[in-house]
């Protein structure tokens, strides 16, 4: 079975959804009811969920560049993304090349346990610029997005929830 709100797979006889805590019905039908329970449900758990990578911080020093920590910063909510639409945010990356893999690290908060993730890319092309932002894929999934509004590549699909 799956969920009807968020698409996990959902084992027999469950009375609720283990990813999103949605009542896993017997059937879902299409009446405005469950319809509207439906979408209040979804954008109560999304109003919950705010994505986060980790970035490090340098210190130039006598001896060299030494990695002084990591910290957490904001890359965008889920309230605010729409399926098919990048949200860019203020963070960037040193530009991709075409023969590296990239991989960053994202947390993302939901409510419950922040769920952590690394996402890699292996760019198909050169990109000069480097923003990061958020491409919604579906209600609670997303892709990164790398590079600026006329040039970017976008990572695998991410799961919002667990
Ligand atoms: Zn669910």
């Amino acid at each position: 079975m799956q969920c009807n709100c968020c698409h996990a797979a959902v084992a027999e006889g469950v009375a609720k959804c283990p990813a999103c805590g949605f009542p896993v019905l017997v059937a879902g039908d299409s009446s405005p009811e469950y319809t509207k329970m439906l979408e209040d449900f979804r954008s109560r758990k999304r109003a919950q969920i705010i994505i986060e990578m980790q970035i490090y911080s340098y210190e130039v020093s006598g001896s060299g560049v030494t990695e002084s920590g990591t910290s957490w910063h904001t890359v965008g909510t889920a309230a605010a993304l729409k399926p098919g639409e990048i949200l860019w945010s203020d963070l960037e990356c040193e530009p991709l090349t075409s023969d590296r893999s990239f991989t960053v690290r994202l947390r993302i908060q939901n409510g419950g346990m922040p769920r952590e993730q690394a996402v890699t890319f292996s760019p198909d092309h050169a990109v000069s610029r480097s923003c990061i932002g958020l491409s919604g894929d579906d209600a609670f999934t997303f892709r990164l997005a790398v590079g600026s509004k006329d040039d970017y590549i976008l990572s695998d699909a991410v799961r919002m929830l667990s």
